[in-house]
C-alpha cells in the first residue's frame, strides 16, 4: 500500500486531530516533576478539567496513562477483594468493565442490554435486589463508543442511590464533547482520555473522584493492589506537598493545559453545539447516500457516528481506500459488530464541516464506483 496522505484526517474512535498550539506545547524542552512552572501547569489543568467534569472534587487530575488505565485505576482503588460490583454492559468497553472489576477480586454483576440501545436500569435493579448483601459500586459507560450510544446517566445514578452504592462513570469519549455533570448526577468517579474530545495525543487520563469515593478508599480493610494507581500517593503529588511518585509525562502534560486553555476559549456551550451541528451534517449525508445509523434513535451520541455498511460493500477494501487515497480514518465494528457497522468519530479537534464534508465526497466516490455501485456502468 502506498504511504497514505499526511497528516492523516482522524475521524475514528480516537484518537483525534491535535491543534499546532497544542503540539508546539508538547515539544517544548521538558522541565523537571518539581518544577514551578510544572506546579503552575497543574493546578490550571486541574481548574480546567473541573467545569468539564461538571464538579468541584478536589482530586480532579489527569493521571499518567490511557483510558483503560484509568479504568484500571478507578477499580483498583475503590474495589477490594470479595465487593460486589453491578455492571451496566450495552458494549465493548462496558465489557472491558466487568474484567477489569473481576480482575480486582470483585464479585460482579452484569447486565445486558442490547447492543445499540442504553442500558435498562429496571432489570439492572432487579438483578442487585436478586444479590445476596450489599452493592458497593455501580459502573457504566457514559458514551460507548463501540455503538454510538449515549447513556442518560440519572436513572443509573438514582438506581446507585438506593442501593447506597457508589457510581462510577466511563467519560473517556464523552468528556468535551457533550455535558458531564458529575456533581448534579451524583457521580463518584469519573474518567477520561486525552485523545478523544479533549484535542491533545494519548497518554494522559483525567479522573476525578468525589469526596465520598476517596472515604471510601480511606476506609478499606486491604491497601490498593496497585501501588501505581493509587490515588493517595498520586494525590499527594498533585496537592501541595508535590510529594515525588512517578516522573509525569512532563511534555504531555503542558499539551493538555493547553488544549484545556483552547477549549475553555471556545466555550463548554459552543464546543457540544459544534459537536451536535457536524454531527446533524454527517447524519444527512450519509442518510443522502442511503447509510442507515446503527444507534438507535434518540440516543445517538454526536461525537461518535455508527452507520451500517451497505450489503456487498467490503468493511476493509472501503476502509484502506479511505486511508491510502484521502488520509481519512474511520473504525470499523468491534464484537460482532465487525464487518457490519462503521463508526466514525467527529472528536474534539477533528469536529469540523470540512471534515465531514470531505469524507462524505470520499465514501461517495468510493460506494458508487464499487462494481453494482449505483454509478457503475
Ligand atoms: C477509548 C475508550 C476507552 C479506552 O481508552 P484507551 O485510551 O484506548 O486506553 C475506554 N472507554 C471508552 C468508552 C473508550 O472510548
Amino acid at each position: 500500500m502506498p504511504v497514505p496522505p499526511f497528516p492523516r484526517i482522524l475521524l475514528g474512535p480516537g484518537p483525534s486531530a491535535v491543534a499546532p498550539r497544542v503540539l508546539e506545547a508538547c515539544s517544548r524542552p521538558p522541565v523537571g516533576y518539581l518544577d514551578p512552572e510544572l506546579f503552575q501547569a497543574l493546578a490550571e489543568i486541574q481548574e480546567g478539567l473541573r467545569p468539564l467534569f461538571g464538579t468541584s472534587s478536589e482530586l480532579t487530575i489527569a493521571m499518567t496513562g490511557t483510558g483503560m488505565a484509568a479504568m484500571e485505576a478507578c477499580f483498583a482503588n475503590l474495589v477490594e477483594p470479595g465487593d460486589q460490583v453491578l455492571v451496566g454492559v450495552h458494549g465493548f468497553f462496558g465489557a472491558r468493565m466487568v474484567e477489569v472489576a473481576a480482575r480486582c477480586g470483585a464479585r460482579v454483576t452484569r447486565v445486558d442490554a442490547e447492543w445499540g440501545q442504553p442500558l435498562d436500569p429496571a432489570r439492572m435493579e432487579e438483578a442487585a435486589s436478586a444479590l445476596d448483601g450489599r452493592v458497593k459500586l455501580v459502573a457504566c459507560v457514559h458514551a460507548e463508543t463501540s455503538t454510538g450510544v449515549r447513556q442518560p446517566l440519572e436513572p443509573i445514578s438514582a438506581l446507585a442511590r438506593r442501593l447506597d452504592a457508589l457510581l462510577l462513570v466511563d467519560a473517556v469519549t464523552s468528556l468535551g464533547g457533550i455535558p458531564v455533570d458529575m456533581d448534579g448526577c451524583g457521580v463518584d468517579a469519573c474518567y477520561s482520555a486525552s485523545q478523544k474530545c479533549l484535542g491533545c495525543p494519548p497518554g494522559l487520563a483525567p479522573v476525578s473522584v468525589s469526596s465520598r469515593a476517596l472515604e471510601a478508599v480511606a476506609a478499606r480493610r486491604t491497601p490498593v493492589q496497585s501501588w501505581y494507581h493509587d490515588w493517595s500517593l498520586i494525590g499527594q503529588y498533585w496537592r501541595g506537598e508535590h510529594a515525588y511518585h512517578h516522573t509525569v509525562p512532563v511534555c504531555a502534560l503542558m499539551g493538555l493545559r493547553e488544549a484545556l486553555r483552547a477549549i475553555h476559549e471556545e466555550g463548554l456551550e459552543a464546543r457540544f453545539d459544534r459537536h451536535l451541528a457536524v454531527s446533524g451534517r454527517l447524519l444527512a449525508g450519509l442518510d443522502e447516500m442511503g447509510l442507515r445509523p446503527f444507534a438507535g434513535e434518540g440516543h445517538r451520541l454526536p461525537m461518535l457516528c455508527s452507520v451500517w455498511i451497505p450489503d456487498g460493500v467490503d468493511d476493509v477494501a472501503v476502509r484502506t481506500r479511505l486511508l491510502a487515497e484521502w488520509g481519512i480514518e474511520i473504525g470499523g465494528g468491534l464484537g460482532a459488530l465487525k464487518g457490519r457497522i462503521w463508526r466514525i468519530g467527529l472528536m474534539g479537534e477533528s469536529a469540523t464541516p470540512r471534515n465531514v464534508d470531505l469524507l462524505l465526497a470520499a465514501l461517495r466516490r468510493i460506494l458508487v464506483q464499487r462494481p453494482g455501485g449505483r454509478g457503475s456502468a
